[in-house]
């Protein structure tokens, strides 16, 4: 599933290639995905310019600016499978649901389970579809994230886990920054000096960046816009090692469930405090 590194490279994609173009047109095979009919998802974006694309947490929101002015906002949720692509020699196959036609350049949408989602909104940064969701992982202040879950009973993991605190983090890099911190994942908050709950978060934002700058991590079914797998695996610590050694210490990294989510970690390193 593409987590905040992933979608943020998409959105980089999109802004670097389609800022500034006009949408001519935009096919519709399957509507199932869209949050308004095709044709009013049709009326509302063709004919006007992309002229920003701004994520917050896994979600897209891509700004479309008529000439006279008015905006119309398609927000996307690319959930487990949903992809973009923009390859010349691209071949569309049946799980190509929609076509945008950028005056020219026709950048293709996937997605095989059909579980993404893309709605008209009525704002770009902060519509009211996205105000069950917390703040983006990348930018919220300790301050602010700290207030949200220091003194939280459940789970870390769970916490980090919950969109409605901060939004971005997946099972992947939960799992990595809890690693990078020597938290155990069943550690509660209110058990944690702000110290350490100071460096789960700068870890969890370096490791995003890292991964960012690696073009994301490869499971199954992500790929760039470009159509090519990123290369962020190689470098996981825990995460889908599960029973390998630990690359700090060498223990037996153990598997195990938190909040129903499969997770990895490193006895040794991430002791429980209690
Ligand atoms: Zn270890």
């Amino acid at each position: 599933m593409p987590e905040l590194p992933e979608v943020e490279n998409v959105a980089r994609a999109l802004r670097d290639n389609l800022t500034g173009v006009r949408l001519t047109g935009l096919q519709v095979g399957f509507a199932g995905i869209l949050g308004q009919s095709a044709r009013k998802t049709r009326s509302a974006l063709v004919g006007k310019v992309l002229t920003d694309v701004y994520r917050h947490g896994k979600y897209m929101i891509l700004w479309f600016e008529g000439d006279d002015g008015s905006m119309e906002y398609l927000m996307v949720h690319l959930r487990m499978t949903g992809q973009f692509f923009i390859l010349d020699d691209f071949v569309p196959d049946k799980h190509v649901h929609l076509i945008f036609e950028f005056d020219g350049l026709d950048v293709h949408y996937r997605d095989i389970r059909k579980f993404s989602r893309l709605d008209l909104v009525e704002d770009g940064v902060a519509p009211a579809a996205l105000a069950h969701v917390g703040p983006d992982m990348m930018k919220v202040r300790f301050s602010e994230w700290h207030k949200r879950i220091g003194s939280r009973k459940a789970p870390i993991k769970s916490l980090l886990l919950n969109q409605g605190i901060a939004a971005g983090l997946g099972n992947i890099y939960v799992d990595e920054s809890l690693f990078l911190a020597g938290v155990h994942p069943e550690t509660r908050p209110c058990d944690l000096d702000s110290e350490t709950l100071h460096d789960v978060l700068k870890r969890g934002k370096h490791v995003m960046r890292l991964a960012i700058n690696h073009g994301g991590t490869t499971f199954m079914n992500f790929r760039n816009f470009y159509g090519k797998p990123g290369n962020f695996r190689r470098k996981l610590r825990v995460y889908g090692r599960g029973g390998q050694p630990c690359r700090d210490c060498g223990s037996k990294l153990e598997k195990t469930v938190v909040g129903g989510r499969g997770t990895v970690f490193c006895p040794e390193c991430q002791a429980l405090s209690t």
